[in-house]
Parts: C-alpha cells; sequence; structure tokens
C-alpha cells in the first residue's frame, strides 16, 4: 500500500507492518529502508503510482539492519545496480538481518501478546524468516550528509541496534525515524509511539537517550519505521499535539523516553 506525499515529495509504502519511504529529488528516487523480500513488488508498482520508473531508482538507505528494513536490499543493488547505504555500526546486522542483539527472549512475547503471532505471520508471509543480508554496502557515520536524491542528514540514534540512524530531510521538515520510534510495537501490540519492546531493541536505555539527538534536528513531522497505529492512512506520525504546537522546537522522538515508560517493555 502506497500513501503518497507524507511530506514534500516523499511517500511511504507499507507492507506486512513495515514502512519502507521512497523520496523524490529532481526525478532521481531514494529508498529508504526495504521492507521485507515481497515488498519487491511493492517496488516494481510504486514509482509508476508517483508517475516515475523503477530506474529511477538510484540509491537504497538503511536506517539499520534488522530483517523487516533489509527486505529487498541486496536484490535492487544487483538488478538496479543502487548503491546500498548503511550505518558503518550496523555493518554486522545489515549482512546478517536476524543476528542482532536484544535484551528480552522473543518466546513471552508470543505466548503473552497475540498480536505478536499475527504480525510474525504475515511478515513471514513477506519472506522475512529467509531475507537475505547485503555484504557490499556504502557505510555513512551519524552525521553525514549523504549523497543520495533527497540529501538526508545521518542523525545517530543508537539503542534499537548499535548503528541505528534517523534520516533527516531539513528542506521537507521531516526525521524519517527508521524504528528509534514506533507507533505500533508489534511485539506488545501496543499503539502508541514508543520505542521498540526488548525484545528487539539492543539497550533500550541507549534508545530512550538518544532522542534529544533526534530533536536535534527540529522536523515538523516525523515518519516510523513500522505500520500506522491503525489501518487509516496516517503514517508519518505526525508530532503529538503537544510536541506540534512546539514543533520548530522539538520533535516526536524528543518524547520516546516518556513513551517507553507508557509500556514498551512490559
Ligand atoms: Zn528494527
Amino acid at each position: 500500500m502506497l500513501e503518497a506525499h507524507v511530506a514534500d515529495g516523499v511517500h511511504r509504502v507499507e507492507d506486512a507492518y513495515v514502512n519502507w519511504y521512497i523520496v523524490e529529488d529532481e526525478g532521481r528516487l531514494t529508498i529508504v529502508d526495504a521492507g521485507h523480500p515481497r515488498s519487491w513488488a511493492s517496488l516494481q508498482a510504486a514509482p509508476r503510482e508517483i508517475g516515475r520508473s523503477l530506474g529511477d531508482v538510484e540509491a537504497v538507505v538503511l536506517t539499520h539492519g534488522h530483517f523487516d528494513h533489509v527486505g529487498f536490499a541486496d536484490r535492487a543493488r544487483r538488478d538496479l545496480r543502487a548503491p546500498v547505504w548503511a550505518p558503518e555500526a550496523d555493518r554486522g546486522v545489515v549482512a546478517h538481518p536476524w543476528r542482532f542483539e536484544h535484551e528480552r527472549s522473543r518466546i513471552p512475547y508470543l505466548l503473552r501478546h497475540p498480536g505478536f503471532d499475527r504480525a510474525l505471520l504475515a511478515m513471514a508471509r513477506a519472506g522475512a524468516l529467509f531475507v537475505g543480508g547485503v555484504e557490499r554496502i556504502t557505510p555513512y557515520e551519524p552525521g553525514r550528509r549523504l549523497d543520495v536524491p533527497g540529501r538526508p542528514t545521518a542523525i545517530g540514534a543508537p539503542g534499537h541496534t548499535r548503528g541505528h540512524c534517523a534520516l533527516h530531510l531539513p528542506d521537507r521538515g521531516l526525521l524519517i525515524a527508521g524504528d528509534a520510534v514506533v507507533t505500533h510495537d508489534v511485539y506488545t501490540d501496543s499503539h502508541a509511539p514508543r520505542i521498540v519492546a526488548g525484545a528487539a531493541t539492543a539497550d533500550s536505555a541507549r534508545a530512550a537517550m538518544s532522542a534529544p539527538a533526534n530533536a536535534a534536528a527540529r522536523p515538523r513531522g516525523t515518519a516510523a519505521g513500522c505500520r500506522p497505529a491503525s489501518g487509516r492512512s496516517a503514517p508519518a506520525s505526525r508530532p503529538p499535539p503537544a510536541a506540534a504546537a512546539g514543533s520548530r522546537g522539538g520533535c516526536a522522538c524528543s518524547r520516546a523516553a516518556r513513551w517507553r515508560t507508557a509500556g514498551s517493555r512490559p
């Protein structure tokens, strides 16, 4: 499912509980995160829906290396000759997307939260269990402005993974947060902005501490890496009203520490 123009020239695609984004820049496209392997079919259709073609894709940028963000990245590298940019500190996870640090076992979440079963099944159907990693990446570091269409700036947001970065598009007033903050935590089936449960987070305390760094980006909106909180199309999670009121002085991510206490680690 594609939602066009969640911000100026930025489009969201949702596949099996995961968001990935298309950033336009004068007809050239950057793909931010790569969903699941079967999101490849969505990638064939989405550029047409916004009046572009697959040949306009010039780069893939990953916010981090988890299995549900690496999806079709290596296929895009091979078939579209699109370089795959990824945080240097996540190089190992990008190469092996299921080998990631997490604070807690996933099994109790399966037992306690039926919604996690549904999400896992949907992801499995989208090919998530057999996702391939990417060995040949173009590494980037936090603070760098990436030489790809849209020219996003990498904002370090470690904690969810050691190298996780958000991507700031200052001219669009948007921060693509990846999984630094999510609007639906599939592990707890919780629908509210928060950091991801310990089942898929390397260091929750650090993830919460990363929030001020994201606030420095001062975006008007934040686009999360998970699907929206409801079935309706409201993906790029706009800052909550309190944050929106001071949206030029803060962002949704700045509230991650508070969200964590809202139930990300039951
Ligand atoms: Zn993740």
